[in-house]
């Protein structure tokens, strides 16, 4: 005979295999039975649902890429989240289901509402830190999209006194400067997540007109008028931290980017923007089956 998955259950708990489900059941005891239930709950919550209504697939493709390349490069790992702006309600923003960004698809792309309240979809479950996106895109109408990493090479720069500073042109963003946000400031000891909205407030007023925010012993946010330059930035703010690293530990001076020098380069950047973004679009294509 054949076991069928039920008897397998049984088994394993030690029930008879024949014994009706609803005595089974009764005989896992409560603990068992809300473990199950829990299971259930968590697959139907993971449920894939269609894409956003009324959004360019562009869009949603490019926050599928931004978060498969950011994770390829090891800049998001199992945690961090793209998002952008929606299109035509500027009250609302699009964002992965709670996932890692190297799982995301287009079909995980979740619409929320400037509180972080999911529209139309509430059974999938979400980010804790929606509060970031959700709270810089109230503060900052010129901001189109919103990354949060864990970066280690950001790391060090959010704990440490020394600031981090532009240092070469494809991080000549940096040259506005990147300020440090400590949740323990205003919040006092925290589990170091932006979990509500009033600490998402707070993040987004340290960030105030700049591309980037580092968060003391979390990582950092990057924004920008579009979902590529956020990508960009994100992941140049990695590649700079680490470069600044290695500069400081040669010692002596380092000779940074004025801020002059970042403003001119940051525009060339931005023009010539779509070369890079084309490369990063073929090294994920395999892993999207293209
Ligand atoms: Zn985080």
């Amino acid at each position: 005979m054949t076991a069928t998955p039920k008897m397998l259950l049984a088994v394993r708990f030690g029930q008879p295999i024949n014994r009706r489900p609803s005595c089974w059941l009764a005989r896992l005891g409560p603990t068992v039975v809300f473990a199950l239930l829990l299971c259930f709950a968590q697959a139907r919550a993971q449920a894939p649902s269609v894409p956003v209504s009324g959004v360019d697939a562009a869009l949603i493709e490019d926050i599928v890429t931004g978060s498969r390349v950011l994770a390829d490069f090891g800049v998001l790992d199992g945690f961090g989240h793209v998002s952008a702006r929606h299109p035509t309600n500027p009250n609302h923003f699009l964002l992965s289901r709670s996932l890692a960004p190297a799982l995301v698809t287009a079909a995980d792309i979740m619409e929320f509402d400037l509180d972080g309240n999911a529209v139309g979809d509430s059974g999938r479950s979400v980010f804790l830190e929606r509060f970031i996106h959700s709270e810089i895109y109230k503060a900052r109408p010129d901001v189109m999209s919103v990354v949060h990493t864990h970066s280690p090479g950001v790391i060090p720069f959010t704990v440490s006194q020394a600031p981090l500073r532009p240092m070469y042109h494809n991080a000549a963003f940096l040259a506005a400067g990147a300020p440090v946000w400590d949740i323990r400031k205003d919040f006092g000891e925290t589990d170091m997540l932006v979990r509500d909205p009033s600490l998402g407030k707070s993040l987004a007023q340290t960030l105030g007109d700049k591309a980037v925010v580092l968060m003391r012993g979390h990582g950092d946010v990057t924004v920008g008028p579009s979902v590529k330059v956020a990508v960009f930035r994100a992941y140049y703010t990695d590649v700079n931290a680490r470069l600044q690293s290695q500069a400081v530990a040669l010692g002596g001076d380092v000779n940074y980017l004025t801020p002059g020098e970042g403003a001119k380069a940051d525009t060339v950047n931005l023009a010539v923007l779509d070369r890079i973004w084309n490369l990063w679009r073929m090294r994920i294509a395999p892993s999207l089956g293209k």
